[in-house]
């Protein structure tokens, strides 16, 4: 319905292709998410767990039971290696079953194990001992990652809260940012194309880049295969999105819109992204999948 009556009803789409579950750093477990996002009324829903489907394989046996007239994408964020810096790349819509995405969740999963020995060793240095059986304890059946090890620094009273942990020993250039396990950016675009996905750059404006090296980074992951990009992810300023707009229709790439949703975090944005957020010509990767949402 667009019109009714003599008044304009304008009818507003949420879609939402960037969310955590508990089985990566999330608070609500798949269930829970979906739930939310159907009495949000979300369109479209894509699950981008770090590194592991687990949470969208759960979410998927709880959807195809009461779907409710949403529409559940399969996704994950995949963390690589791009010019000495981690980058978040966007699986949407890929095949968690074809060889190339078994073999990348293969890959991550031991690359986060490793990682997170060598974090606690890093830590270890530093006189945190145990951060390895604490941060274990504290990811329980989830994919681990330095939220587990900031999580368990605040249950040890060595830090506030998590972001302190994460300013004084786990954030960006500090001791626990380990990077080393990461494959290559092109790798990793290449897992989701080869398994029937966009890849899609997320939150491009966090990784503190110059607009020269972010548009190098765009033209690395063009030539690896990328075409999508996230214009919103979380809380954005008006000038963010259209830089993201200009830097889209340059590269001829696919939108992307997202929450990054966690948790009820005060600094953290709710589910659900206007779709008209991508005005002027811009395509939506949601496009792809057009079932649901727009015009259906
Ligand atoms: P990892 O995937 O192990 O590299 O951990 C990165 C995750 O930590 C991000 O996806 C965020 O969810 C979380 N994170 C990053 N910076 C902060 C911060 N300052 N405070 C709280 N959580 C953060
Ligand atoms: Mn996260
Ligand atoms: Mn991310
Ligand atoms: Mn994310």
């Amino acid at each position: 319905m667009a019109l009714s009556g003599p008044y304009y009803s304008v009818q507003i789409v949420l879609i939402d292709f960037h969310t955590h579950t508990s089985a990566s750093d999330g608070a609500l477990d798949p269930c829970e998410l979906v739930a939310r996002a159907q009495a949000s009324n979300i369109a479209q829903l894509a699950i981008t767990d770090h590194d592991t489907m687990v949470g969208y394989e759960a979410a998927e046996a709880y959807h195809r039971q009461r779907p409710g007239g949403m529409q559940l994408i399969p996704g994950i964020e995949l963390s690589c290696r791009w010019s000495a810096t981690t980058i978040h790349v966007l699986g949407l819509g890929i095949d968690r079953r074809h060889p190339a995405m078994c073999h990348a969740l293969e890959v991550m999963s031991a690359a986060r194990a490793e990682r997170a020995v060598k974090i606690a060793g890093r830590l270890a240095a530093r006189g945190f001992d145990g951060a390895l059986e604490g941060a274990l304890a504290q990811a329980g059946d989830s994919q681990i990652g330095r939220p587990h090890f900031a999580a368990w620094m605040v249950e040890q009273g060595h830090v506030d809260d998590l972001n302190q942990a994460f300013d004084r020993y786990l954030g960006q250039g500090k001791t626990g940012d380990v990077k080393a396990f990461w494959p290559e950016l092109a790798e990793v675009v290449g897992w989701i194309v080869a398994s029937g996905g966009v890849a899609a750059i997320a939150h491009p404006l966090k990784y503190g880049f110059t607009g020269m090296k972010l548009r190098r980074l765009i033209e690395c992951f063009v030539a690896a295969g990328g075409s999508g990009i996230e214009l919103v992810s979380g809380r954005q300023t008006r000038d963010q999105v259209e830089h993201l707009a200009r830097l889209a229709r340059d590269y001829d790439l696919e939108v992307s819109l997202g929450s990054d949703f966690h948790s009820d975090a005060p600094y953290g944005a709710d589910l659900g992204v206007e779709s008209s957020t991508a005005r002027g010509g811009l395509r939506g990767v949601w496009e792809r999948w057009p079932s649901a949402g727009q015009g259906a």
